[in-house]
């Protein structure tokens, strides 16, 4: 028998026991000729003593770090003084009366028992090393957790996990697929799923009315920040429901979790609040705004309306917006500041940034001169400045304005401290437009997926205006990430070809791409609807992760290689002869 107990579990109540436990060294030291060895499995560390006198234990001397050992031993309460309150097993330690080796290891390439910076690459190779430390089993622990819970949950309210194929066809989230040669069917691909979107749908046409799926998404897409090519869904779709029954269900269900899982963190808000994509962007600049901290956004055209300064009036008649933030207790920033605030808000695409510093001395910064004191009175009373405080301005398109100071107010939340890390704000933003226009390819795109409803009192604008044609969907942000998209979707087949017609597919494409689609709906589709809660980016904001990589077991680097596996690598000349594929590496130079 290897083991009677985990390392972690050994209490004072066990003292006198003869136990057998196995692990691997977590630290060994010698002591006045006593060997002490930290033995850890994923349970916890306890204290082994071997007393070279045993020729049983000599093991432990030779012992090194992360060797395996198999150890028996009495369970004795340690001497007092020697507790150590850190550890759960901190008031015991075990007498060994037999050390076995049964493994040793090479030496490591970086320490277990440390949490010390490792280049990410080195943690990436030896990614097998990096997940038994502490950080990484209680991420990957918690994120076991989090699934199960999710998996408790849906099943209880009558949900039915079901499987969805890897091997399908291309289901559209705006990405590129990964494709895979058919060795049976020449010349033929299939695509890994970017969502099981359509196959969701098809189940609600199939009758199990509440679906849901821990799925894996596959999106062939640049790896700009912190993305994976794959990642992990709660995919979910219900029928007979509308907008507030699928937000409901998702709200109770992460309400419910962080109550249970993370006792430590904090809800802003229950009810959830709820934004318009409008609001949204109007308040914050962003459709996922970090609602923990206030820093909103004003708009100043009609504070400006009748302003001398050139710069503003030129944006006024160009249709553009005048807005700002206000930076609290900045006022005294010096003008090396400024500047590289400046140089931050042209990085963002803006054109400048003018500023006022309301100091005790009077009204400072490079805005100073065209802003009248009657317009610096509107402002204060609008914004709620105060003395000691900056207001940041930016004069752009809309788009700019909002993109610039988003970041903007981002920058001051990190520098100030303004989120508390412990605040998790959940919230949604509804009613996202149905299209963005595409200037480079000078066409409509859908803005979540084309098997969204758009607002069935916006049908008309689809022949006057489809800029203007709200939709059902809905986004679930928390901190400032976008941590779900949904949608009800369209059930009606007019409705879908007129979504595929303005999205430009024509009537061979549309047969061709979702011809399994149009038809499925022609047999008694019922309305429906659903979302999908990224697990990757939820465990990580829980887990209080910087990126998603801390919280998948085998990550790619940034790259996109598996550089443990060395992944991707080339396939043999039989392989590729199999598939009836010759490569043609010139063109990719
Ligand atoms: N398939 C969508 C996505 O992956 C989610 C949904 O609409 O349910 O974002």
């Amino acid at each position: 028998m290897y083991r009677t107990h985990t390392c972690g579990e050994l209490r004072p109540l066990h003292v006198g026991q003869t136990v057998t436990l196995a692990g691997w060294v977590h630290r060994q030291r010698d002591h006045g000729g006593i060997t002490f060895l930290d033995l850890r499995d994923r349970y916890g560390i306890v204290q082994v003593v071997a007393d070279p006198s045993r020729p049983e234990v000599h093991a432990a001397q030779e012992a090194r770090a992360e060797w395996v050992l198999g150890v028996t031993g009495v369970v004795r309460r340690r001497p007092a003084g020697a507790e150590n309150p850190h550890l759960a097993t901190g008031e015991i330690e075990i007498e060994a009366t037999r050390v076995e080796v049964l493994n040793p290891a090479k030496p490591l390439p970086f320490l277990i028992n440390k949490d010390e910076e490792t280049e990410e690459a080195v943690r990436l190779k030896y990614r097998y090393l990096d997940l038994r430390r502490e950080r990484m089993q209680r991420n990957i622990i918690l994120r076991h957790k989090v699934v199960k819970f999710i998996r408790d949950y849906l099943s209880e309210r009558g949900f039915i996990e079901i499987e969805t194929p890897m091997l399908f066809k291309t289901t559209p989230e705006g990405a590129r697929d990964y494709l895979v040669p058919s060795r049976l069917q020449p010349g033929m691909f299939y695509a890994l799923p970017q969502s099981p979107q359509q196959l969701k749908q098809l189940l609600m046409v199939a009758g199990f009315d509440r679906y849901f799926q821990i799925a894996r998404c596959l999106r062939d897409e640049d790896l700009r920040g912190d993305r994976q090519p794959e990642f992990t869904q709660l995919d979910l779709e219900m029928s007979f429901v509308e907008r507030d029954d699928v937000l409901d269900m998702v709200e109770g269900l992460f309400t419910a979790m962080v109550k249970q899982l993370l006792p430590h963190k904090r809800l802003l808000a229950s009810p959830w609040p709820r934004l318009t994509y409008r609001q949204a962007v109007e308040r914050f600049g962003t459709d996922k705004p970090d609602l923990r901290f206030g820093m909103e956004l004003y708009t100043l055209n009609d504070i400006f309306a009748q302003t001398d300064f050139m710069v503003f009036q030129n944006v006024l008649k160009s249709g553009g917006v005048i807005k700002c933030i206000v930076a609290p207790g900045c006022a005294d920033y010096t003008r090396k500041e400024v500047d590289d605030l400046t140089t931050f808000c042209k990085e963002q695409g803006a054109k400048g940034l003018a500023t006022l510093a309301l100091t005790a001395e009077g009204v400072k910064g490079t805005a100073q001169k065209f802003i009248k004191p009657q317009e610096e009175q509107a402002i204060q009373s609008l914004t709620g400045a105060q003395t000691g405080d900056l207001v940041l301005f930016i004069a752009d398109s809309a788009a700019v304005a909002n993109k610039t100071l988003s970041a903007l107010r981002l920058l001051f939340r990190d520098r100030l401290k303004l989120a508390d890390p412990n605040l998790l704000a959940f919230a949604w933003v509804v009613d996202f437009p149905m299209f963005e226009y595409n200037e480079e390819e000078k066409k409509w795109d859908a803005a979540h997926h084309p098997f969204t409803m758009p607002k069935m009192e916006d049908l008309p604008k689809f022949e006057t205006d489809p800029s203007q044609i709200l939709s059902d969907a809905y986004d679930m942000v928390l901190n400032g990430y976008e941590t779900a998209s949904g949608s009800i979707r369209i059930h009606r087949p007019d409705i879908q070809q007129k979504v595929f017609q303005l999205l430009g597919l024509k009537d061979e494409e549309i047969q061709a791409k979702f011809g399994h689609m149009i038809e499925a709906f022609q047999y008694g589709a019922p309305p429906h609807g659903g979302m999908a809660p990224g697990i990757d980016r939820l465990v990580m904001i829980f887990a209080d992760e910087p990126n998603i990589r801390e919280v998948i077991a085998f990550p790619k680097n940034q790259a996109g290689r598996d550089l443990m596996a060395d992944a991707p690598s080339p396939a043999s000349e039989k392989q590729l002869n199999e598939l009836h594929i010759r490569l043609d590496l010139k063109k990719t130079d």
